[in-house]
């Protein structure tokens, strides 16, 4: 069974904390913090019923630094000099870009004109949390 716990969390900058308070301690913003519930795992143990049991677990062990493979990463070309520098070269396939900054400062603007250059089907996905300035 796994424990759920909760904790703190500032909406704005990511900042845990123990308790809730008023004001963050990191970013210094009123009423960003947010209670979030944690599933905390008891054990790091496996579950033989559902998981299929010719499956092989493989340990992972140590490896020396000069066998590790350094290959650079196939990134994606945004097209955009700027985005592709940020992000260390374009973006990389699989992965999860996090856009932040101030409202209107044009973020959304920013991912249409990539998306638009891109040679791939774009979904545009946007959300936004719980803002106590608004
Ligand atoms: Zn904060």
């Amino acid at each position: 069974m796994a424990k759920t716990k909760t904790t703190f969390f500032c909406q704005n900058c990511g900042a845990q904390s123990a308790k809730w308070q008023g004001q963050c301690t990191s970013c210094k913003q009123w009423n960003t913090i947010a209670e979030e519930v944690i599933q905390k795992a008891e054990k790091a143990t496996w579950d033989i019923s559902q998981t299929n049991t010719s499956a092989t677990i493989r340990a992972s062990k140590p490896q020396k630094v000069s066998e590790i493979s350094t290959n650079a990463e196939a990134r994606i070309n945004t097209k955009n000099k700027e985005l592709n520098r940020v992000l260390g070269g374009g973006l990389v396939p699989g992965s999860l870009t996090l856009l932040g900054g101030e409202p209107g400062i044009g973020k959304s603007t920013l991912m249409l004109q990539i998306a638009l250059q891109l040679p791939y089907k774009t979904l545009y996905v946007s959300g936004r949390g719980k803002c106590a300035a608004n």
